[in-house]
Order: C-alpha cells, then structure tokens, then sequence
C-alpha cells in the first residue's frame, strides 16, 4: 500500500513535516509543531507511545501494559495539522527527501527522524531467545511470563530436586539503572509478594544475582551512589558480581570465564544499539549505529533532515555522546521542531544545549539513588524523587491516577496486582505427572516417597540450603 504525501487537504502548502517514532522525541516534537503553520505526519510501527523507564514494572507484575502505553493517535489528537500513520519505515532517501516504507514511500520538506533503539547481543544474536531483552511490551511480558513460569515450575517439582536451585535462580545480565531496577524488583517479588502464595516451595529461597562486567553497578554515576546501590540490592538479596564479561548464555546457564551459573530465567540488559533506519542514511555512524549529527542536531549536508534520541550521537557539549535518557530525547525533539520554525520562517538554525537534570534509578520499594548534577542522594528520598519525576512525565492523566493509586496500594501491601501469565503455557519440568497430583492431598509433597527419605536425600545431595522450606 502506497502512502500518499498530501493525505488530507490536498490544497494546503504548508510545508510538510514527517516525524519518524512516536517516543519520547518523536512525541514532543509533534507537540511542539502543533499550532505551527505546517502539516505534520507522524510515523510509528507501533500504534502507542511507550513510557519505557516504568517497562520493568510491567516485566515484574507491578503495573499492566496499558498503564504505561498510551495510542499515539489518541495523544495527538487535539493537534489538527498532526496525521498519523501506522507504518513501519524501512530507510531515507536523503537525497530525494523521501522516507521509505515498507509498503511505499513519503516525501517530506522537513525530516525528524527519531526511531530510537533496539536490544544488542554484540554478534551473539543466539542469546536473544535464552536471555530477552527490554525494549518493547512484548518483551516485557514474555519476562514476566519466564518469571511467573519458574515459580509455577518449581512448585510443581518433586522435594529435594536438583532443579530447585535453577528455578529459582534468576540472572540479570548488566548492571546499569534497568538492571539494578530488575534485580531489586525481583528480589523483592520473592521476599515479599509470592512469599505465601505457594506450597512446595519458599520463594525467599530465590536467588537474585545482577552480573556487570566493570568494577561496579550503575557506571555512570558517582562512585559513592554505585557503592549505595549494591548496598542497598544486597539488603534486598541480590547477588552483585562485578568483574569480567558474560561469554557465553547457553540454554539454562550464564558462563563468566570458568565459572557457569545455572538459572532457568536469564533477562539481558547489557545493551543497545541504534535503531537499523540509522544505515540507510548513508552518512558517518558510531560504532554503536548512531547517527553523528551537527551541532542543530541535523544530518551532515541535509540541513533539513534531524535526528535526534538515542538515534543521534550528540557529542558538541561535553566532548562525550549525550547519553540515552528520556528527557534528553525529549529536549532534541523540541528542539529540531523549533529550528524548524525557525527556518520555515526566514531565520538561523539554533545550535542544540542540553540542562542537565540529573539521573536516578530506584532499586526497590523505598530506595533509590539519585544523582542532580554535584548534588546526589540514596534510599528513600531518592526514591520519592524518582516516584514524583516518573509520575510527571507519564503521558496521560488517566496513567497517573491509576499509577499512584497502584503504587500506593503495592507501598503498604507488597501486591503486585499484574500477576498474570501470558502467551506460551508454561512448560512443566516433570516427567510423571501422577506424582504430582497424589490421590489422597492437594499437597504435592504428599504424593512423594515418605519425607524422611526426602530429607536424608536432600541433605545428601547438597540440595537442603536450596529448598530448606520445602522441608519444614
Ligand atoms: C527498559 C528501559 C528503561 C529506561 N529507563 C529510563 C529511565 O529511567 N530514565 C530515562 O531518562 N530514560 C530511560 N530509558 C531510556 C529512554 O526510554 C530513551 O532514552 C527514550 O525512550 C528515547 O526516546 P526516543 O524517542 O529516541 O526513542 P523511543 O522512545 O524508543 O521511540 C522510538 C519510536 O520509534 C518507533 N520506531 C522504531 N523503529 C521504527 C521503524 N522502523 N518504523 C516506524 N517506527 C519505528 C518505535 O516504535 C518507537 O515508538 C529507558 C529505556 C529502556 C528500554
């Protein structure tokens, strides 16, 4: 299906603007043009705008995908000169001043070209399947479902199995805010929201452990807020490996050098890389895919072409990229729309210059750090701050009273009301159904040879520590 370039009002001569990702940068950008003499075409591939920093709520049962993903149309829809298509872009023709579909093409007199980032496995795309990434509400609950999944699995296995100890192992590769924030979440789903909700097994027994190769969690802060991180996963009972690199996830197993951790759930969050639209630009790329843009955030020799996000690699400031951080992407977005108006109304281009307003990861129910420039602080008041600045930039009023009411609720009773397994069924880890299912007692431990022997066997074989409640 070809898409046409003028779809509406075919008389008007406005100049046409074709904004590329309804995300955060693509989304302000539209907002910013909104009462501006130029007509507006918003393309995404999804139909919603995802509030991404709150997506490891989602893979961790506290909040439901609606929550945090709002439909683009519906956000623009008081913006009358902003069209919206569904469409998934394959490129841009630069020179031509056409963005490329897959099924057609646009032509545009102005470019915002804000398609954001992907998951990177660094050449090891064999990884994707045993250890997902978190990017998109689809990976979200296929996390959620792996997470829920290994709890259901081990309840069901017979006392004293080996296979406890995988089940209830959950490893999160890399250490920046996402995965401090998804190892704390975890940890906290099993030392407080699961921790009556089954038999056989004692969630507490989880084990948590976050690996960052490096010599501490959250890098890019400072080094007293990356020591009060780890302090404050430990409390929670997160395992913090620093150190040497992931080489190699197989299935069911992580390997760091000569040392091979078992889980049945393994959640990548070791990187990025920029979106592939990036290539088809032809221009000077960074080694992790962005685009390297002009000090205006526009595209070297296409002065009317922007991008801007984590697509662009934005070094004029410091000397370094700005790094991947939503009101960044929020402020280049604003930002090229203005020297859009800018130009479209006879004047210069502004050079782009980003405030820094600081940056903070929460690591459970209570505690957080958070860095503002010099200033910085941890455990709760952190956290306030980040509640606060989560629920402010949320799209929609809707998601903000439903999000408070939610987070108030999960405060004072550790519920995480989104428990819900979704897509594939669980797989069961048992061979003989019958011994789980005894006759005589809902209770599957019941149906197993006498608990004696289950315990001298346990005590035997190592496995007591790993499922000490199994046998209480
Ligand atoms: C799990 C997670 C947690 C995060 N936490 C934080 C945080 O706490 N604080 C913070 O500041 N930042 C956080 N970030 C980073 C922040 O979300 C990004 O910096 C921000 O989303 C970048 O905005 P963007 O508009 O460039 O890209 P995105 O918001 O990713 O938007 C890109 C848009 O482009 C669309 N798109 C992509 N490819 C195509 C295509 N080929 N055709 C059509 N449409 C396409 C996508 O569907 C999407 O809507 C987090 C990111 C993740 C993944």
């Amino acid at each position: 299906m070809a898409v046409s370039a003028t779809p509406k009002k075919e008389s008007r001569k406005e100049p046409h603007v074709v904004i590329v990702g309804g995300g955060f940068a693509g989304l302000y950008a539209a907002k910013a043009l909104r009462k501006a003499p130029v007509r507006v075409t918003l393309l995404d591939r999804r139909n919603h705008h995802l509030f991404q920093p709150l997506l490891y709520q989602v893979a961790t049962a506290a909040l439901s995908a609606g929550e945090i993903a709002v439909p683009i149309r519906s956000i623009v829809s008081r913006y009358r000169n902003v069209q919206v298509f569904l469409a998934e872009v394959t490129g841009v023709n630069l020179p031509d001043k056409k963005v490329v579909l897959a099924d057609g093409e646009l032509s545009y007199d102005y470019l915002i070209l804000a398609t954001g980032a992907q998951t990177a496995y660094f050449g090891n795309d064999d990884w994707k399947e045993l250890a997902p990434g978190l990017k998109s509400v689809e990976d979200a609950l296929e996390i959620r479902r792996r997470i829920l999944c290994a709890y259901e699995a081990a309840e069901r296995l017979p006392n004293g199995s080996p296979e406890f100890a995988e089940y209830l192992t959950f490893v999160i590769v890399g250490g920046g805010p996402t995965g401090v924030e998804m190892a704390g979440a975890i940890a906290e789903i099993a030392r407080q929201t699961l921790k009556n909700d089954f038999r056989t097994i004692n969630p507490v027994d989880t084990r948590v452990i976050l690996i960052q190769s490096g010599p501490r969690v959250l890098a890019e802060y400072h080094e007293k807020l990356s020591e009060s991180a780890r302090r404050q996963l430990e409390s929670l009972g997160v395992e913090v490996r620093t150190g040497p690199r992931v080489t190699d996830i197989e299935n069911h197993e992580v390997v760091v050098g000569d040392e091979v951790t078992k889980a049945r759930t393994i959640i990548w969050m070791a990187g990025i890389t920029a979106s592939p639209v990036a290539k088809s630009l032809n221009v000077p790329l960074d080694k992790g895919g962005r685009v390297l843009v002009q000090p205006d955030l526009t595209v070297p020799g296409f002065p009317e072409a922007y991008v801007v996000g984590d697509l662009a690699n934005f070094p004029h400031q410091t000397g370094e990229p700005l790094p991947g951080l939503a009101p960044i992407a929020v402020k280049e977005g604003e930002s090229a729309a203005r020297n859009i108006l800018r130009t479209v109304a006879g004047r210069a281009r502004r050079k782009f210059h980003y405030r820094d307003k600081g940056s903070m990861a929460t690591i459970g129910r209570g505690s957080a750090v958070a860095q503002f420039g010099r200033f910085s602080m941890s455990g709760f008041p952190a956290w306030l701050a980040w509640l606060f600045i989560h629920i402010y930039f949320l799209i929609g009023f809707y998601n903000r009273i439903v999000i408070i009411f939610r987070w108030g609720w999960s405060y004072f009773t550790s519920n995480r009301g989104a428990r819900l397994i979704t897509g594939a069924l669980c797989q069961s880890p048992l061979v003989k159904t019958p011994d789980v299912v005894p006759n005589d007692s809902q209770h599957p431990s019941l149906s197993m040879p006498p608990l004696e022997t289950d315990i001298v066997e346990a005590i035997e074989t190592g496995a007591v520590a790993a499922n000490g409640a199994a046998l209480k």
